[in-house]
């Protein structure tokens, strides 16, 4: 009894570490541990793809999520290790078997108009802008997911869609990139051809509107070259942000290829290339 009076204080004050240890090692363990799912996930500084590459990740190597933002994870990784890595690809199955830069890139695709807003119109009124911008997203959505991006639809079906939104999810989303597509119309009929890539903040998109140009080859219509577009939904975006003008729908020989699927297979697949070739040298 008479120990307990003279060390009560240290009795307390050791009870109190013992306390406060056992809550950081059941901390510790009650982390999220995950294996990863595919090769070659890069960890980086920060919950961004600009951020450096400090290690490269096996497949089968356990993680331990400690922190999320953004759709990053902050993992423990090697026992004592601590860097970001992209969610999707952590959590990821079977889409692809290694990661590549293009795969932890977050993307916003863009379908131009939606819903009470049909664009612009064929020669025979009858074929909406907003129909085909829906169709060439999808098959851009569809390849760049089939390579492990993350990718994030402004509209996946024929809603409104304010102007404004457009671009603030790829500000929320901390996109990588952002593209909204669209089809030109002329003044009259048949009058207007080819196709261009615009840009408005040329600190932030210029390479992106230059690497995406340069990779849209082979297409059946002109290439109109690199603009400057003053767009809202590129103006008022803090993201890379690109708007292509992918053929005039009220010219018969540029609807012919907007509507047909090689065309906008072709176009997806080009516009992947072109994104892959951006984020290689991140
Ligand atoms: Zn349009």
């Amino acid at each position: 009894m008479n120990y307990l009076k003279q060390h009560w204080q240290q009795i307390v004050i050791s009870l109190a570490i013992l306390l406060t240890l056992g809550i950081a090692v059941f901390q510790t363990v009650r982390q999220d541990r995950l294996t990863t799912p595919i090769a070659n996930i890069n960890v980086r500084t920060g919950p961004n793809i600009n951020y450096q590459t400090k290690a490269i990740l096996k497949k089968g190597q356990a993680v331990y999520i400690v922190q999320k933002k953004d759709n990053w994870y902050k993992v423990r990784y090697n026992d004592h290790q601590f860097g970001w890595v992209a969610s999707w690809l952590i959590n990821q199955s079977g889409k692809i078997q290694t990661a590549t830069n293009l795969s932890e890139a977050t993307i916003v695709l863009d379908p131009g108009h939606g819903g009470s807003d049909s664009g612009a119109l064929s020669i025979d009124q009858k074929h909406d802008e907003k129909t085909y911008t829906l169709q060439l997203a999808k098959k851009v959505r569809n390849q760049l997911t089939a390579r492990g991006a993350h990718v994030i639809m402004t509209r996946t079906g024929d809603q409104d869609v304010s102007l404004g939104a457009r671009p603030e999810l790829a500000t929320d989303n901390h996109a990588d990139a952002f593209i909204s597509f669209h089809y030109d119309s002329s003044p009259s009929n048949n009058l207007g051809s080819g196709f261009t890539t615009y840009y408005y903040h040329a600190n932030t998109s210029l390479k992106l509107a230059r690497t995406i140009n340069q990779h849209l080859v082979g297409l059946p219509i002109e290439n109109k070259g690199v603009e400057v577009g003053n767009f809202e939904v590129i103006r008022d975006n803090l993201r890379p942000a690109l708007l292509l003008e992918m053929g005039y729908i009220n010219t018969d020989k540029d609807f012919k290829a907007i509507e047909s699927p090689a065309y906008q297979n072709k176009v997806a697949k080009d516009v992947t290339n072109g994104l892959s070739a951006y984020f290689e040298t991140k």
